[in-house]
């Protein structure tokens, strides 16, 4: 069954130019020298179309850093100002979404944990009512396509055409190489239910660590997916979040070269 969503084309709402499209920065904004300085290193590769970072942190356990907060949206357009780059972050409520926009985020999306929940998803979509900005929608944490659906059609149907899902993996309870299970057969269930719409693929969550990052790429890639989101930090070894998984920008520009570009083009 295919789903007639209203989607505009990926090139007109982001800069498809860059190959391969990719969203990159650090897991959370920490400080504002960590966040402006990882933001100019990596516009210096010329390799990054957007950048990204959570202002808000959805910690699995209580206890650990839950992000900054507002404050980093004012560092956040700093480094847009400097280095030119769109920005990116998650939003979880209402108030985030308020926030954001408030703030000249350009980019936005909804994390695994709020993807399972369609309360959760329908109070961004309200939120979202009557803006015209770029959503980004992160499968949910387990491996329901119908909540991943459920909540790209939750969004769209408050009127946002400028949207993609982001493929970041799926919690299993096996013992893996993976943090997240990568489940390819879920992606690609997805584009053929909605063949229109955009899927970018994060092979940070996926790996939950550095080695597999090209691997993981790679596959992504091959399976004809538009994009990449990457977490890189200034010095990922002393990183508030997600340290294992962060690669430096320098090491991202070396990963990115490394890689095959998908068959469609060239
Ligand atoms: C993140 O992007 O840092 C994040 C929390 O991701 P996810 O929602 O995929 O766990
Ligand atoms: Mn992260």
């Amino acid at each position: 069954m295919k789903l007639n969503l209203n989607i505009q084309p990926l090139n007109t709402w982001i800069n498809t130019g860059k190959q391969p499209l990719l969203i990159a920065g650090p897991c959370s904004a920490e400080t504002e020298d960590q966040l402006v300085a990882t933001a100019h290193l990596l516009a210096k590769t010329g390799k990054v179309t957007a950048l990204r970072a959570g202002i808000w942190k959805p910690r699995t356990r209580p206890g650990e850093f839950e992000g900054i907060g507002s404050i980093g949206l004012k560092w956040l357009d700093r480094a847009k100002q400097e280095t030119g780059l769109p920005t990116a972050i998650e939003v979880a409520t209402g108030k985030h979404v308020e926030e954001a926009l408030k703030a000249g985020v350009d980019i936005l999306w909804v994390g695994a944990r709020s993807t399972v929940n369609p309360f959760t998803v329908q109070e961004i979509a309200d939120a979202l009512k009557g803006v015209d900005i770029p959503v980004m929608v992160k499968n949910p944490v387990n491996p329901d396509l119908s909540l991943w659906i459920g909540a790209l059609e939750r969004i769209n149907g408050a009127g946002i055409t400028k949207l993609a899902a982001i493929h970041r993996g799926f919690s299993s309870f096996e013992k893996s190489a993976f943090r997240n299970e990568p489940m390819w057969d879920m992606a690609i269930a997805l584009k053929t239910q909605v063949p229109d719409l955009p899927i970018i693929n994060d092979p940070s969550h996926i790996c939950g660590n550095r080695d597999l990052l090209p691997y993981v790429a790679q596959k992504a890639l091959d399976l004809d997916m538009q994009g990449l989101m990457i977490e890189s930090h200034i010095d990922p070894s002393v990183a508030w979040t997600d340290a294992k998984q962060q690669v430096t920008p320098s090491a991202l520009a070396e990963l990115i070269d490394r890689l095959t570009l998908r068959k469609a083009d060239v």
